[in-house]
């Protein structure tokens, strides 16, 4: 059964029909008030409407608007309506469509679009099965998501003052007493700026292995020693790491060696050597 949209033209159709098809039937009105709109749905055969809450035809050949005018009045179909307006429709049954493709066929489609999705933005292969699990974890709102729009500046923003806050956060949850490994490196940017880079490995409980982590980065463009403990002390102050918890530091500065104040015999194994000037803190 085909039907047909509002103001369709249906001369050709009607053509044999003694009475003939009028779309304006749609905003008549019965006598309890419900329009017929709500109800009466043309279909592609002449002389013939669909009730789409009693789900049966309506011949009105030869009697016309008479002919569905008695069908809503009608006992039957006026106790349907009443079960159609005391019941609540349920969520998402609009939106359910007659697969006609075989399961097989629709998964073999997803991870066709999965797979292309990630050759179009030249993305890692390694990257398919988290993608995917994002993209199921995002469908569970379907709803949210239709409605959901994200620009490049908004994901910036989400991510410097919120993202990332919640994961420093949560580093430093991480590190609270833990020992660990630094490693600084200092680099030039476009701006010709020089930034001290400070890394960390560290043993995550959580996931059972050494991770690296990027703990943070400063201009560094007078790179004396004493320049670069400050930054660098200021970024541990950030998380809340004491000397204490680092182990080993591995310095990469190409002309001063940066490196922890001494703490004493608590850790011989931290002496660097280095070209220029070191840096120590009597204790
Ligand atoms: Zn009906």
């Amino acid at each position: 059964m085909k039907f047909l949209p509002p103001g369709y033209n249906t001369k050709e159709l009607e053509q044999p029909a003694k009475n003939k098809w009028r779309w304006q039937w749609l905003s008549e009105v019965d006598s309890k008030g419900v329009k017929w709109s709500d109800w009466l749905q043309k279909i592609e055969v002449c002389g013939v409407a669909f009730c789409s809450l009693c789900g049966k035809t309506i011949n009105y050949k030869s009697n016309g608007k008479k002919a569905l005018k008695l069908h809503c009045e009608d006992a039957n179909h006026q106790k349907n309506h009443r079960v159609v307006k005391t019941n609540t429709v349920l969520p998402g049954s609009s939106q359910a469509s007659k697969q006609s493709e075989s399961m097989l066929d629709r998964v073999a489609k997803q991870r066709a679009i999965t797979a292309s999705f990630l050759s179009e933005h030249c993305l890692p292969f390694t990257l398919a099965p988290e993608l995917l699990e994002f993209a199921k974890r995002l469908s569970q709102d379907k709803q949210a998501l239709d409605k959901t729009t994200i620009s490049k500046t908004s994901a910036t923003y989400i991510n410097t003052h919120g993202v990332a806050k919640s994961l420093k956060e949560e580093l430093k949850d991480k590190l609270k007493g833990q020992v660990l490994s630094l490693n600084c490196d200092e680099a030039t940017n476009n701006n010709n700026d020089k930034i001290l880079n400070v890394l960390i490995q560290y043993f995550d409980e959580e996931t059972g292995k050494i991770e690296i982590a990027h703990l943070g980065s400063r201009k560094q463009n007078l790179a004396t020693a004493a320049n670069i403990l400050k930054s660098l002390e200021s970024i541990l102050a950030e998380y809340a790491i004491e000397w204490t918890q680092v182990a080993a530091d591995k310095p990469d500065l190409s002309r001063s060696q940066c490196l922890r104040p001494s703490t004493g015999s608590h850790h011989p194994s931290s002496a660097v050597t280095g070209e220029a000037a070191q840096v120590s803190h009597e204790q």
